[in-house]
Parts: structure tokens; sequence; C-alpha cells
């Protein structure tokens, strides 16, 4: 099942991120939609839901972001620069599945090693400068 939001500034779009990590378990979140979409915003939500504190950025060159000290560790992925399955083991990727929450920006790059149980956020532009649609498989918000 998808469950469809529209958020109108980048703080809904924050509260939406911290409900769907509030409860959150070990997990990949796998992210779609274009540059300036929101992903980074969502995914800072995502770590003021597990009580993380620091600073968030979309980890382009670094390819990985780990932000500890929440309820769980997250690992915040940016998949533009990740070409093969080799710079998917170089960059740690699997070593992270279930040890914490992995927050992935382009997942588009890796569709073929996403687990079959990842939750999927698609965000796309609404019809003003500031609104989003946020489409969630795979997890129900409550
Ligand atoms: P991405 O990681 O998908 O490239 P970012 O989260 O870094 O996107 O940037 C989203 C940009 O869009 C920010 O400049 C943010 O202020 C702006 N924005 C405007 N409206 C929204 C909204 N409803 N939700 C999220 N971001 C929004
Ligand atoms: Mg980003």
């Amino acid at each position: 099942m998808t469950q469809r939001y529209i958020t109108n500034s980048p703080d809904e779009t924050i509260q939406l991120g911290s409900r769907l990590a509030t409860s959150l378990s070990n997990s990949v979140v796998a992210f779609f939609g274009d540059l300036g979409a929101g992903k980074t915003t969502f995914v800072t939500g995502m770590c003021q839901g597990i009580g993380y504190s620091g600073e968030t950025s979309s980890p382009t060159f670094a390819i990985v972001h780990e932000y500890m000290g929440g309820r769980l560790p997250l690992y915040h992925f940016d998949m533009y620069r990740v070409e093969s399955v080799d710079d998917l083991y170089s960059c740690g990727f699997y070593d992270y599945l279930d040890n914490g929450i992995l927050a992935i920006e382009w997942s588009e790059n890796i569709i073929d090693a996403l687990p079959d149980n990842a939750i999927r956020v698609h965000i796309s532009y609404g019809e003003s400068d500031n609104q989003r649609i946020v489409e969630i498989t795979g997890r129900n918000i409550t």
C-alpha cells in the first residue's frame, strides 16, 4: 500500500520524516526524486525522529554520512556517483544493512541491490514552489 502526502513547506516534510522514523527499527529507506525534491530535507526529519541532534547534509562526495547518538544509528547514503556493485562494496553498503536505518538518496542507481522489504519514498514537485508530493510504500505512518 502507498500512502500519499502533500507538504507545503520544508518543515512539513521534516515533520513527515520524523513521523516515519519515530518507531522504525533497522530498515532501508530508499528515496526517489529529482534534485531539490526534498530527499535530504526528509532525512533531516528522520534524524529528528530518532533523536539525533547533529547536522545533516547530502553525502554526495563521501557517499555515506553516519549519524550516531540517536535511538539507533542512521546511515545517510547518496548513490548519485555509484555505478557498480563494486562501488557498493567499497562504500560499505552491505556492512551497514541490519545495523541501523539506511536512508538512501538516488536509489534509482542501486535499484537491483535494494532489499525486497525496503521502504520506498518518492518525492516530486507539487503545484507551487513550496509544495511536494510524498508517496511512501512499505510502511504506514499512523
Ligand atoms: P534533495 O535532497 O532531494 O536534492 P533537498 O532536501 O536538499 O533536496 O532540498 C529541497 C529544497 O526544496 C530545499 O531548498 C527546500 O527549502 C525546498 N523546499 C521547498 N518546499 C519544500 C517542501 N515542501 N519539502 C521539502 N523541501 C522543500
Ligand atoms: Mg540530497
